[in-house]
């Protein structure tokens, strides 16, 4: 017989069959000889009441034997199938490669930037000396930016796929079977590479291929219909089907959407800093405890609140995690966040950012560069104000609300380097002001977060796509391009990697319908 119930098991005894089997078994008034196994599905971290706890839903094997599910691949050849154009090796494009290979489709896979490995020699440029390679960087390269990123698997976009069909396919790629149980699952940094590649040889075992340093810089349609793409060198590689899966930072796709008459809009999104704290300050306020002690993971945090009729919210919250400088050209700054598996960074970071809607900035609706253009200035007078060399600007929490210049800044885990700077200069008004008023009261619902320990550093730009690229809610095309399938979160559709992922089968789906 299998029982399916909920136990409470004390931090550090988690993954202990025997303490598991014990705590079933008195939680079904059984005797634990009679419990074979005990099966963990679904696991969070209770930190409600006054002790922390594991909360878990287990099936109880009682006189029953378990056989544990095995998570392993198998794609068909498809070598000589119909192929199907993905441009961009993001989330969003190597999942719809894996979904064309399912369906008996050929995916060639077209990505402007490197392969995973030679990829860390850019960032560590970046990070040592401040040079961005505007084809290689945090945003673009195999992998796309989920790849040195926190590797956070949590989405709240669960009515637009199967969540757990792309968690398997990340299990079967390398990733630990802990992100089918946790309730807020991450890969972190260090493992993501190998699990990228392993998805790579899998596209190219089948049959498919997987194009690097090749960048489309055009599209070929004849009749309001598809043909396939230009590449930078000027050859063209021809298919009924492309996804295009290229990301919020690919603004040149932008321009050549818009050169060759296709339909682009501008987009809300969202604008603010990043915000670190000491990671004990989080533990101490979400544990309710002096130290967090080894049983227990590094806390998260998600704050929200309305200032003034937009939302200023945390976003991509990274425990244990690093600042990462995430520009894409040149005299930018744009700061993200990422974390290695073990989250055993000394910071925690968030973005914390305000909401923007069109008519918040100046200029015409109808242009849809309006947005994206707002975003690129904002980053730029960020690059001034740190003084080159991808320095960031930055304050202390409570000078930034006192409207005070910092004497000093706190360490923090920025490597480019970080300048005070009255953030107030870089920000616009409305943004500054409504951060200004957030913040405190962020304070007032986690004790402690509202400190002058806590460093502001500008600006987290690249929250979500500033343009959006229309498609057909049912067929998911181009409304004027047959056979075009704008993809991901640079379209519009994703905002993360689980929804990227979901949105590139979606795409894939689609696309194999029409050939
Ligand atoms: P992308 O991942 O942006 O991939 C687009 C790809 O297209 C890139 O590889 C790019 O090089 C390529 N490309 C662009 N233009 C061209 C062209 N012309 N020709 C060929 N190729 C092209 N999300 C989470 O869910 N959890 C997290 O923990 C998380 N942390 C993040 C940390 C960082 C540092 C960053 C930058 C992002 C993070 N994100 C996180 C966001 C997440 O990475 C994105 O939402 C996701 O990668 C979007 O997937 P995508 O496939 O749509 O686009």
């Amino acid at each position: 017989m299998i029982k399916e119930i909920e136990i409470v098991c004390p931090p550090g005894q988690q993954d202990d069959q025997e303490v598991l089997k014990k705590l079933s078994a008195s939680a079904l008034k059984i005797s634990p000889q009679k419990v074979n196994a005990v099966h963990v599905y679904k696991r969070s971290i209770d930190a409600r009441g006054r002790r922390v706890v594991y909360r878990m839903q287990v099936k109880v094997y009682v006189d029953e034997i378990y056989h544990p599910e095995t998570y392993t691949t198998q794609y068909p050849d498809v070598k000589q199938a119909k192929p199907v154009v993905i441009v961009g090796a993001g989330p969003a494009g190597l999942f719809a490669a894996l979904q064309c290979i399912e369906m008996g489709l050929k995916p060639i896979v077209i990505e402007r930037g490197k392969p995973v490995k030679e990829r860390r020699r850019d960032l560590a440029n970046i990070n040592k000396q401040g040079l961005v390679n505007p084809e290689s960087n945090y945003c673009f390269g195999e992998g796309g930016a989920g790849t040195y990123s926190d590797g956070k698997l949590y989405t709240r976009s669960t009515k637009r796929g199967d969540v757990n069909a792309v968690l398997k396919t990340f299990t079967a790629h390398g990733a630990s079977e802990d992100i089918l149980v946790d309730a807020r699952p991450h890969i972190g940094t260090n493992k993501l590479p190998q699990i990228i590649t392993a998805i790579r040889e899998t596209i190219l075992n089948a049959g498919g291929k997987v194009l690097f340093d090749t960048k489309v810089t055009g599209l070929l349609a004849d009749f309001g219909k598809i043909q396939g793409v230009r590449l930078a060198l000027g050859d063209t590689i021809k298919a009924n089907a492309v996804i295009l899966a290229t990301g919020h930072s690919a603004r040149d796709v932008f321009e050549m959407l818009h050169r060759q008459n296709i339909l682009i809009e501008a987009k809300p999104f969202a604008l603010g800093v990043r915000i670190e704290h000491p990671q004990e300050i989080i533990d101490q306020a979400q544990y309710h405890c002096e130290h967090r002690g080894p049983d227990l993971p590094p806390s998260y945090y998600n704050l929200v609140e309305q200032v003034d009729g937009r939302g200023v919210f945390s976003f991509c919250m990274c425990p244990g995690g690093i600042i990462a400088p995430c520009a894409t050209e040149e005299e930018e700054i744009v700061v993200n966040g990422w974390s290695p598996s073990k989250r055993n960074n000394p910071f925690a970071n968030s973005g914390t950012v305000v909401q923007i809607n069109l008519e918040d900035v100046k200029g015409d609706n109808a242009d849809p560069f309006k947005m994206l253009n707002f975003q690129h200035s904002i980053e730029q007078v960020a690059y001034k104000a740190g003084g080159g060399k991808l320095v960031a600007p930055a304050q202390r929490m409570v000078d930034f609300v006192n409207g005070r210049l910092s004497a000093d800044l706190p360490e923090n885990s920025y490597l480019p380097g970080t300048k005070s700077v009255e953030l107030k200069e870089v920000l616009p008004t409305w943004i500054s002001n409504r951060l200004r008023d957030a913040l405190p009261v962020f304070g007032k619902k986690m004790k402690g977060y509202f400190t002058n320990e806590a460093i502001l550093v500008g600006v987290e730009s690249r929250t979500s796509s500033p343009v959006k690229i229309p498609r057909d809610k049912e067929t998911l095309q181009h409304p004027q391009v047959q056979g075009l399938f704008p993809c991901g979160e640079g379209a519009g559709y994703a905002g993360g990697i689980i929804s990227a992922a979901i949105d590139g089968i979606n795409c894939a789906v689609a696309a194999g319908k029409i050939i």
